[in-house]
């Protein structure tokens, strides 16, 4: 059955990478039927207040969508991960021989960042002191109250969603172990100094990954584990985090393997998923045309795959791993001179 597939090419440096990493998905003519939207600018020009409503449409329409980034020209984003419920935000890293990593051994590693996609310090929920005052808060530490000016921001930590996102990182790990990997869940979060929701995170994940005796659990304090990343990351498989921290630690897991011009991803739902790379606009290389597709190509991999055009997917990263490997065409993030048409070109070549 044909696919519908909405892309969504975003702002800044972002559409130079989601259009010619299009054009090379499109090659693989596969039975998808393609939506294109215009840029967050052209967007914008084309249809005015209108266009948050043109991208939810589109969105809506569609079995799933290909997202580049957004600097708040392009309005889909909210629709996408809370409209949609897309819950899980997977980010794969691993390591390609020939790009640009900081280690001196680098070949390994494999491991993936599980997400959570919904909640944390992620609510929107930011204010003035002032409107504490009269509740009785104090300050753990001190047993002062809280000072009368300055402002806060709250941190959501959730029974049911904390409960969903370890499971899908079980379930991951299950999946993974069945092909080989550890099988092995590692857990992080800042448990000492926020018992009440970092130390809830904590102790409702142990009590999921003890429903799985087939995996090994293991627990860190978050700035332990960004040491951790570092220092051993072969033997990380499936690492599932709160989401504040699991956007930080994988921008820093991305720099072991190339950095966020590899940084693929997709945001996984009960009944929808998106796809987009880890990382931002980029604006201050926008117009130069050197932004790395190799994010953006990686996200559609995840896409086709979803779609089940397994073929498709193993091809495109295949043909990726290829031009990595041969070092002529890589764009100057990992050293290279090429523009992100030719890079494209080049993955184009080798499919
Ligand atoms: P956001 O908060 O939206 O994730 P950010 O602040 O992390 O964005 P990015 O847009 O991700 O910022 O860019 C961070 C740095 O990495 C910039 O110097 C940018 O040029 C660079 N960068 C990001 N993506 C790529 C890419 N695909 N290719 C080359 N450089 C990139």
């Amino acid at each position: 059955m044909t696919k519908r597939v909405c892309v969504i090419p975003g702002d800044d440096a972002s559409p130079e990478a989601v259009l010619p990493a299009l054009a090379v998905v499109k090659g693989l003519e596969l039975d998808i039927d393609w939506l294109v939207l215009p840029t967050g600018e052209e967007g914008q020009a084309q249809h005015g207040e209108d266009w948050a409503q043109v991208c939810r449409d589109a969105i809506d329409s569609c079995d799933t969508t290909w997202f580049g980034s957004a600097s708040g020209k392009t309005p889909a984003i909210a629709h996408l991960r809370w409209g949609k419920g897309t819950y899980a935000n997977i980010r794969p890293v691993k390591y390609m021989p020939g790009a640009k990593s900081p280690l001196s051994h680098p070949e390994g590693i494999d491991f993936v960042i599980v997400r959570e996609n919904m909640e944390d310090m992620y609510s929107g929920i930011e204010g003035d002191l002032e409107a504490l005052q009269g509740l009785g808060l104090v300050n753990r530490q001190t047993k002062q109250s809280i000072p009368a000016s300055g402002k806060f921001a709250i941190k959501v930590i959730t029974e049911a969603n904390t409960r969903r996102i370890v499971e899908y990182g079980c379930e991951l790990a299950m999946r993974r172990k069945a092909a080989g990997y550890p099988g092995r869940l590692t857990v992080s979060s800042k448990y000492n100094v926020l018992p009440g929701t970092d130390g809830y995170f904590r102790s409702l994940a142990q009590e999921v990954a003890a429903g799985y005796p087939d995996i090994e659990y293991e627990n860190f304090i978050a700035d332990d584990f960004a040491r951790r990343i570092v220092a051993e990351p072969h033997r990380l498989d499936v690492v599932v985090l709160p989401n504040l921290y699991g956007d930080i630690f994988s921008d820093e897991a991305s720099a072991l393997v190339g950095g966020l011009g590899v940084a693929a991803s997709g945001c996984y739902g009960d009944d929808y998923a998106y796809f987009e790379s880890v990382h931002g606009t980029a604006p201050d290389i926008a117009g130069q045309h050197v932004i790395n597709p190799t994010a953006t190509m990686l996200s559609a991999a995840m896409m086709l795959r979803h779609l089940e055009f397994e073929e498709g997917a193993a091809a495109l990263e295949k043909a990726i791993e290829d031009v990595y490997r041969e070092g002529k065409a890589l764009t100057p993030d990992q050293g290279g001179s090429a523009h992100s048409e030719d890079f494209c070109d080049a993955v184009r070549g080798k499919l």
